[in-house]
């Protein structure tokens, strides 16, 4: 069956068109004037976008999924207008083999509702400096390679695995944080840290990591992601590397560009994450950072917990926020209402920028013969985030009541609808 987006605004090509769009068949059958199919969808002042392109959730499926599955966090991300996403091998058990890789892959397949890509371990488990089987989790249908939660605290096996993944043709993102340096801290070495009388974290143990990485980067020559990055520092020394000619990429979560060490106000844990929220000063260099090209692309870390594993404040909380179905309308508000970013930059940074740099040829742009995961925003209409409207299971959000632009109308993939808002049905 074929199906018209009639008269939206689509993002292709980099630009910005009014246009109606044509499905056929699970992929973008035509762009154009006066398309007719048997079923139409009125997008009238609405922005048609790729669907979004996040590498970096985590869905706690198998091992928590009392946090989070892969059938409600997929259903968050079709919420949040995201069609393709990475995720994070952190689970239990960790899919470090062969078999269970095709399993998570199978699963992820089966039950999710947009596609979701896996990632493998770097090592065995997090803790460990045994390498697993590259070549057979990539055979399995592993996207590329990630501890993240973890730092790899040991060079000699970040060395070794960085040849390892070059040989195998398989990118490894890195979740940068020496323990040594971290030593348990809970919130930015600042004045709220201070004040709050929390335990510090210093920048270092995030900074060093990433310096240690980057030169053995540079002497394997692996294509080195850096997941999250948070300080004025980690992206001074990815500028460099850059203009070096290493093969680094990174993102940035939502987060950190909207808020700072100052909006924790109080001992609320829904602004708890790792790495932290830093400094007025790191917000800004994380800006600038996008805008000149250092940094490549935005990811959420959505990070599901439930409200048990959140309590106790600051100290005893667990590390995250869900960012799936707040990641569009807070950018878009804060940041392309206010002129400091274009949509089109925006809309990049979260669909053809990390497509590119993950090799996804399927994902992030909308152009004849590709698959028609689509994302549909209200652009106009002023509504207040409620997280209990949340698809997640988790409600971990420092975002909840904000009042925002750019809520989801219609999320497709491969032409099919995975989520359409009532009021628009
Ligand atoms: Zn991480």
């Amino acid at each position: 069956m074929a199906t018209v987006i009639r008269n939206g605004y689509i993002y292709t090509g980099g630009e910005i068109v009014h246009s109606d769009l044509l499905i056929k068949n699970g992929v973008i059958a035509a762009i154009g004037n006066n398309l007719t199919a048997e079923k139409e969808i009125n997008a009238q002042g609405k922005l048609v976008s790729p669907g979004l392109v996040d590498v970096h959730v985590h869905y706690r499926d198998p091992g928590q999924t009392e946090k989070e599955d892969v059938r409600t966090g997929s259903l968050a991300a079709a919420h949040g207008g995201f069609t393709t996403v990475c995720a994070m091998p952190n689970v239990d058990p960790v899919p470090n083999t062969t078999d269970l890789m095709a399993k998570m892959v199978q699963n992820n397949h089966k039950a999710g509702l947009v596609h979701i890509l896996q990632y493998a371990p770097i090592t065995v488990d997090e803790d460990s400096k045994e390498i697993p089987d590259y070549a057979g989790l990539k055979k399995a249908g592993c996207v590329a390679l990630s501890n993240d939660g973890k730092g790899v605290q040991d060079a000699q096996t970040m060395f070794l695995a960085m040849q390892k993944a070059r040989k195998n043709n398989l990118l490894i993102a890195e979740h940068a944080q020496d323990d040594s340096l971290f030593n348990h801290g809970v919130m930015n070495d600042g004045p709220t840290a201070r004040l709050l009388k929390q335990e510090p974290i210093t920048e270092l143990a995030e900074t060093t990591q990433i310096a240690r990485d980057l030169l053995l980067a540079e002497k394997t020559g692996v294509h080195y992601h850096v997941c999250h990055v948070s300080t004025k520092t980690s992206v001074e020394l990815i500028r460099i590397a850059k203009s070096h000619g290493i093969n680094v990429t990174c993102e940035v979560a939502p987060h950190h560009l909207l808020l700072g060490e100052e909006n924790i106000g109080k001992d609320d844990s829904n602004f708890k994450m790792n790495p932290p929220l830093r400094t007025r000063e790191d917000q800004k260099a994380l800006i600038a950072g996008l805008l000149d090209g250092t940094i490549d692309m935005i990811a959420t870390d959505h990070a599901p917990h439930t409200a048990k594993d959140k309590q106790g404040g600051f100290k005893n909380a667990a590390f995250g926020i869900v960012g799936s179905e707040t990641a569009f309308s807070e950018l878009y508000t804060k940041f392309v209402k206010t002129g400091t970013f274009t949509l089109q930059q925006l809309l990049n940074w979260l669909t053809i920028a990390p497509a590119k740099a993950f090799g996804l040829k399927k994902a992030g742009r909308i152009a004849i013969n590709q698959p028609a995961d689509i994302a549909i925003f209200n652009l106009e209409q002023k509504v207040a985030i409620n997280s209990s409207d949340f698809k997640s299971k988790a409600k971990n959000t420092p975002f909840n009541q904000d009042l925002v632009f750019g809520q989801t109308e219609l999320t497709m993939v491969d032409g099919k609808i995975v989520f359409q808002r009532e009021e628009s049905k």
